[in-house]
């Protein structure tokens, strides 16, 4: 407890600091199952924030946020997780999908910032991605700030199913961007990194395969998985994850949000925290639907709850970190 009294008082501090990083966007590269600048060789491992489902919180796919989470909270990546199939996603309303993604990307070009191109779909639609891939490589494939996210969180698909079908994907953002990173969805919402480990795709450069992870609930076991994966040189990114548990919901579990970020930075893997929205749940990072909660980002500490606070100061620590090095 009073560790974690500390990460606040570290975040509120660090809120109110007026120092802010530029980053040189360097087009990226996967080599020896580690994702790094294609120039340098040197290891990127991107940290950032996640935006929620855009069906219901494209409020906050704006500049404002962007610059909010580039220049106060440090974050390297955004990730901009378009809804597929719930609710107003981009099967039902592709206009309004397509405006809230170029918003974010725009920005994030504009700063600097690296982003996910998030395929949020629990299930295989593969003309529908294609297509998606299709426009979004077409518009934007020449920029190293673009990382495409093919799949989230395949629920109950095999690996041989997940594979034909990213396969396919890949094949087609290839065809129009040869160089761009792909990240590929591992069975069991991301869980199942040592089957994939066991069986990579195969002839394609630049793929880095997704692990995601809720502290409260993923623990030792996950991480063994992890590190079988990393022993047989599978490239992981955790596209995905949170301090609470694997529903969003309850306690932040400190430790092991702790042991997690560690391992990734020990590893050179990147991780991205879910996710800016202003639901009612503990992985939502905005306190719930006030005017002191403006979509404009620019957020006093009152509109934010001690999930962002912590992410946040994970952040600040990262970047210190990395101008250490
Ligand atoms: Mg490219």
């Amino acid at each position: 407890m009073r560790r974690y009294t500390l990460y606040i008082i570290y975040s509120i501090a660090a809120l109110f600091a007026t120092t802010s990083t530029t980053l040189a966007v360097e087009p990226l590269a996967v080599r020896n199952g580690k994702v790094v600048e294609a120039k340098s060789g040197k290891t990127q491992a991107l940290t950032g924030v996640s935006l929620a489902w855009h069906h219901f919180a494209d409020q906050y796919y704006n500049a404002d946020v962007v610059r909010t989470l580039t220049e106060d909270w440090h974050a390297e990546v955004i990730r901009a997780a378009v809804s597929v199939e719930l609710g107003d996603g981009i099967l039902k309303n592709p206009e309004r999908a397509y405006k809230a993604l170029y918003t974010v990307i725009d920005e994030c070009i504009k700063r600097d910032c690296y982003v996910v191109v998030d395929w949020h779909c629990h299930n295989i639609r593969l003309n529908e991605a294609k297509q998606f891939f299709t426009r979004v490589a077409t518009d934007y494939g020449d920029k190293a700030n673009i990382i495409y996210e093919i799949f989230n969180e395949p629920e109950y698909q095999s690996w041989a199913e997940v594979k034909a079908y990213s396969e396919e994907v890949i094949e087609t953002i290839r065809a129009i961007d040869p160089d761009n990173l792909i990240i590929v969805g591992c069975p069991h919402w991301d869980q199942d990194v040592d089957i994939v480990a066991d069986d990579p795709i195969k002839g394609f450069d630049n793929l880095v395969y997704s692990f995601h992870f809720y502290a409260a609930t993923h623990q030792q076991a996950n991480m063994d998985r992890c590190d079988y994966a990393l022993a047989k040189g599978l490239p992981l990114i955790i596209s995905e994850c949170g301090g609470m548990d694997h529903l969003g919901q309850g306690m932040v579990d400190i430790e092991w949000w702790g042991r997690w970020t560690n391992w990734a930075r020990r590893n050179d893997i990147g991780w991205i925290a879910w996710s800016l929205s202003d639901k009612v749940e503990t992985c939502s990072m905005l306190r719930h639907g006030t005017t002191t909660t403006p979509a404009e980002g620019g957020w006093e500490v009152a509109d934010l709850k001690d999930w962002s606070l912590l992410v946040m100061a994970t952040l600040h620590q990262e970047a210190e970190l990395n101008n250490a090095k």
